[in-house]
C-alpha cells in the first residue's frame, strides 16, 4: 500500500513542510510512515483552495451536488477493504468490525447525506404582514473546518465532510496527527468525483495546524470532535472573529440496570458496548449502576461475560479487542484503575493489566463497589474499563446518573415500560437507550449536552448547523 505525502489541498497530495509527525500501528508499536506537518502558509493555502471553490460548489444543484456524493460512496465501497486495513493498521482496530463499521457507516453517511442535501425544508414562503411576501432561504456558510479525533478517524471524517459539503459549503479536515491515514485516502476519493479544492485535508498536531486554522479570517465554521479541554481552547479562538461551533466532547454513558431488568440481555450489551473499539468511544457502556437486588449477580456474569471477550491481533478474524491508540492512552487508562482501588472500597473483579504482548494493549477492565463520587465513575476513562455501582432505588440512581458534568449517551435497563418512559424523560442526555446500548442510526442526530458539546451530527437536525436561515422580503 502507498504511504499519502501528508497533505490534500486544492486536489492535489502534497508534502508538508513542517515537524514531522509519525503514525504508529498500535498493535506492534511499529512506525507506519512519518508526516511532515502542514506549514502555516500550507494551512491559509487550503483555505484558499475551499473558499475558491466556494462559489462554483454552492451554486450547483442540491442533484449535481447528491450524484457526486453517491459517486463517493460507490467508490468508498469499492475501496472498502483498503480503508478497513487502513483502519486497522493505523488504529487497531479489528479487521471485521472495522469493514463492517467504520467503513459501512462512512459509506452510509455519505449516500444520507446525498439524499438529505435534495429535502432541505423550512417555513412557506407567504403574506405574513400584508402587502409583502416573505420566503426563507436556507443558505451554505463558506468555508467550513473539521477537526477530528483519532478513536473513528474514518468515521470522523465522513461525519465532518459529507454533511458539510451536502450543504453546499467547502471543508478543509483536520485529522488527528494519530491518525490521519484513512482521512487523506478518503480526500484523495472525493477529488475524483468533486471540483477542486471542495474537500482538503491538513495534517500535524493541535497547537499548530489546529489553532492556525481554527482562527483562520477566512473560516465561518468549526466542527470539533475531541476533548473538553480542546473545546474550550477552540472556543476561545474563534471568540474574537465569532465564528459557529459546532461540539462533540466527551462521554461517560450511566448504564441503570433496574431491579426488573433483563439480566443476560444487559450482560452482554456491557460486554461490547463497554469494551467495544478497545473502550475508546465516548457512548461506550462504562457507568453501570446496579439495583442492589441484582447488583452481585450482574457483576458475576459480567465476569464470565468478560472473560470470553478474544484480546489480540486485530488482523486475525475473531479477535474483539485490539489495542489503545498510543503508549500514552494505555498508560493514562492504567492510571485510572490504580486509583480507582487506591484507598477506596472499590476492587477491581478482572483485569487492570498488561497482556504481555507486543502493541498498547490493555486488559478488559472491570472494577466493583466503586462509589457514585469516585473518579472511576465520575472521569472519562476512554479505554476498556467497566465500573460498577450499587444502587438502592430508583430516585437515587436517577439523581446519580445526571449528577455528571458529561450528557452524552445513556441506558435504562427495564421491562417495564411506565418506568422506561419515565427515566427517559429525566434523563440528561443526549440519548437514552431503552434495552440497549451504543446503536445508531445515521437518520438520528449524534449530540450531547452539558460539558458534552452542543450541536448533532448526522441526521438533518445536523443540517440547520451547516447552513443559515435569511429572509427575503418583496413589497407587492
Ligand atoms: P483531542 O481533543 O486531543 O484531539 C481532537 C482533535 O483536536 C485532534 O485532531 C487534535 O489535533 C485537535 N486539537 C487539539 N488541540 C487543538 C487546538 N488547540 N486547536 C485546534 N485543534 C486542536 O481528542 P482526542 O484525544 O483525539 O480524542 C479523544 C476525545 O474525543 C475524548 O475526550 C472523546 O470523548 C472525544 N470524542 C467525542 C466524541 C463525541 O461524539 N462526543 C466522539 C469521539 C471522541
Amino acid at each position: 500500500m502507498l504511504e499519502p505525502c501528508g497533505q490534500f489541498i486544492g486536489g492535489r497530495s502534497l508534502s508538508g513542510k513542517e515537524a514531522a509527525e509519525v503514525v504508529y500501528n498500535p498493535a506492534t508499536g511499529a512506525e507506519i510512515v512519518s508526516l511532515a506537518s502542514a506549514s502555516r502558509e500550507q494551512v491559509d493555502a487550503a483555505v484558499a483552495a475551499a473558499k475558491q471553490a466556494y462559489p462554483l460548489w454552492s451554486r450547483m444543484s442540491p442533484k449535481e451536488r447528491s450524484l457526486r456524493m453517491l459517486q463517493i460512496a460507490d467508490r468508498i465501497e469499492q475501496l472498502a477493504n483498503e480503508f478497513a486495513e487502513i483502519e486497522m493498521r493505523n488504529c487497531g482496530k479489528p479487521i471485521g468490525t472495522a469493514r463492517a463499521v467504520d467503513v459501512g457507516n462512512t459509506i452510509d453517511v455519505f449516500r444520507f447525506f446525498a439524499g438529505a442535501a435534495r429535502t432541505v425544508h423550512g417555513l412557506p414562503a407567504g403574506e405574513y404582514r400584508p402587502g409583502f411576501t416573505s420566503m426563507l432561504r436556507r443558505d451554505p456558510l463558506g468555508v467550513c473546518v473539521g477537526i477530528a479525533p483519532w478513536n473513528y478517524p474514518l468515521m470522523m471524517a465522513s461525519w465532518k465532510i459529507a454533511p458539510v459539503i451536502a450543504a453546499g459549503n467547502t471543508v478543509v479536515l483536520k485529522p488527528s496527527e494519530h491518525t490521519p491515514l484513512s482521512a487523506l485516502k478518503l480526500a484523495e476519493v472525493c477529488a475524483e468525483f468533486l471540483p477542486e479544492g471542495v474537500v482538503n485535508v491538513v495534517t500535524g498536531n493541535g497547537p499548530n495546524v489546529g489553532a492556525r486554522l481554527v482562527s483562520h479570517l477566512d473560516v465561518c465554521m468549526v466542527s470539533l470532535t475531541g476533548d473538553v479541554a480542546t473545546g474550550r481552547k477552540i472556543m476561545e479562538a474563534v471568540a474574537p472573529t465569532i465564528k459557529r461551533t459546532h461540539f462533540e466532547l466527551g462521554g461517560k454513558a450511566p448504564v441503570i440496570v433496574l431491579e426488573d431488568a433483563d439480566l443476560a440481555a444487559a450482560v452482554e450489551a456491557i460486554a461490547e458496548g463497554g469494551y467495544y473499539n478497545a473502550g475508546q468511544d465516548c457512548t461506550a457502556a462504562c457507568r453501570v449502576y446496579a439495583h442492589a437486588k441484582i447488583h452481585d449477580r450482574l457483576v458475576a456474569e459480567l465476569q464470565a461475560a468478560i472473560g470470553k471477550i478474544e484480546v489480540g491481533d486485530p488482523a486475525v478474524a475473531g479477535t474483539v479487542l485490539g489495542p489503545l491508540i498510543t503508549a500514552r492512552q494505555r498508560d493514562r487508562v492504567d492510571g485510572f484503575v490504580a486509583r480507582a482501588v487506591a484507598d477506596t472500597p472499590a476492587e477491581i473483579v478482572t483485569g487492570g493489566n498488561r497482556p504481555d504482548r507486543p502493541g498498547y494493549y490493555y486488559s478488559p477492565t472491570l472494577i466493583a463497589g466503586a462509589r457514585h463520587e469516585d473518579e472511576i465513575v465520575q472521569k472519562e476513562v476512554f479505554g476498556p474499563v467497566v465500573s460498577v455501582t450499587r444502587f438502592e432505588d430508583d430516585a437515587q440512581v436517577l439523581d446519580w446518573a445526571n449528577d455528571c458534568e458529561y450528557g452524552l449517551a445513556s441506558s435504562v435497563w427495564t421491562q417495564n415500560v411506565g418506568k422506561a418512559a419515565e427515566f427517559a424523560s429525566r434523563l440528561e442526555y443526549g440519548v437514552t437507550w431503552i434495552n440497549t446500548h451504543s446503536v445508531n442510526t445515521t437518520e438520528m442526530p449524534h449530540g450531547g449536552v452539558k460539558m458534552s458539546g452542543y450541536g448533532s451530527d448526522l441526521s438533518v437536525y445536523c443540517l440547520e448547523h451547516y447552513t443559515v436561515t435569511r429572509h427575503v422580503m418583496i413589497k407587492h
